[in-house]
């Protein structure tokens, strides 16, 4: 009795975790590196822990359902009035709205190639028909004319800027041209958008036919939590709203991401560092044999690996240091990892574990 679509899904893969670690290597959750989830290594500063242990108080009680106060920062934050925004679970819940809102069965959508595998899923979930973009050819950047030529007849093209996991962003004008070009809508995933200083926000005003996601996972150190929330047209954000389960931003998660967002300056603070340590990481896994890292805007790196390095995950993970194996990746050619940027001394212990492996 179950949809016969399910036989051909797979879950989503969330790689490993600690617990993993803990499991086959018998190495105490404490004693992990964990580079492998993209997120951020610093835990949210006190006021945020401090709203997070009042709201405690008030569990008995559901939260304010037109969620406000959060509305209200997000909307001093964006610069976008609230009938623009959208809350949501984690961004992932506003990707699962979006597709129920847009997408019907045998619906065609396109998603760049390699990219953040839950469009995939999503899109599949709603029985559409996928076109994956490659940007393999392109050196993984967006190749404008090409993947319009592939969009053809798309409800709906999905990007990713950053992109995880290649860390690229658009250029410049390649979102107008796609926008200007697309005959359905284009979803914009900005969950690192914060990392590489640029956004396509201001956009949705003129361009009815774009949805931008964002998440207080990455930046704002709320992984945990689960808080997302998008930009699109007041129309657009009504229907959302409709899919959306009520409640499904917890009382505490919508305290949390309101006090983290009256914080930025140490937010931004704190990206100085992961940038500053980002740049590092690149220039000194550079110099290790086997191993080529791309450059990124976001808090991770993709890097190359030579295939006589291919079970490098799992010799990294049996020292406690995590870091996502991508190589199954589709649209993505020989074994990849994708690493997350961390603090100074997270990323002193990978270094010196990926001299280990790879020597
Ligand atoms: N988009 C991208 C590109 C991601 O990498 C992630 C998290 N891995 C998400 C969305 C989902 O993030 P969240 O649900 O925590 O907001």
């Amino acid at each position: 009795l179950q949809r016969s679509v399910l036989t051909y899904i797979e879950g989503y893969d969330p790689g490993i975790f600690p617990q993993d670690a803990e499991e086959r290597y018998g190495i105490a959750g404490g004693q992990v590196t964990n580079l492998a989830s993209n997120e951020n290594p610093y835990k949210p500063p006190g006021s945020v822990l401090e709203a997070i242990e009042t709201s405690i108080g008030q569990v008995n009680r559901y939260p304010d359902p037109g969620y406000r106060e959060l509305k209200g920062e997000l909307s001093r934050y964006t610069g976008l009035p609230p009938e623009n925004i959208a809350l949501g679970n984690g961004s992932t819940e506003i990707l699962d709205m979006v597709c129920k809102v847009f997408i019907d069965p045998f619906d065609r959508i396109s998603i760049i190639s390699p990219s953040y595998t839950m469009y995939a899923l999503m899109g599949m979930i709603r029985e559409s028909t996928i076109e994956f973009v490659e940007t393999r050819e392109n050196g993984y950047r967006i190749d404008v004319d090409f993947l319009m030529k592939r969009a053809r007849d798309s409800k709906m093209i999905f990007l990713c800027s950053p992109n995880n996991p290649t860390g690229m962003v658009l250029g410049d004008g390649q979102l107008e041209e796609i926008l200007a070009d697309a005959e359905g809508m284009v979803l914009l995933d900005e969950a690192y958008a914060e990392f590489a200083g640029i956004s396509a926000i201001d956009l949705v005003a003129d361009h009815p036919n774009l949805v931008v996601t964002r998440s207080m996972s990455k930046f704002f150190s709320l992984a945990g939590l689960r808080v997302g929330y998008c930009i699109a047209g007041a129309d657009i954000v009504e229907n959302l709203e409709k899919v959306r389960q009520p409640f499904s931003i917890s009382s505490i998660g919508e305290a949390a991401a309101t006090a983290a967002l009256r914080e930025v300056p140490y937010y931004e603070k704190m990206r100085e560092v992961l940038l500053s340590e980002r740049e590092h990481l690149v220039e000194k896994i550079s110099r290790i044999p086997g191993l080529y890292p791309y450059p990124s805007r976001a808090n991770f790196l993709m890097v190359r690996v030579d295939p006589g390095l291919s079970d490098i995950v799992e010799s990294l993970m049996s020292m406690g240091v995590l870091v996502r194996d991508i190589g199954g990746l589709s649209g993505l050619d020989g074994p990849h990892i994708r690493i997350t940027v961390g603090t100074p001394g997270e990323n002193e212990i990978l270094l010196s574990s990926l001299e280990k492996v790879t020597s």
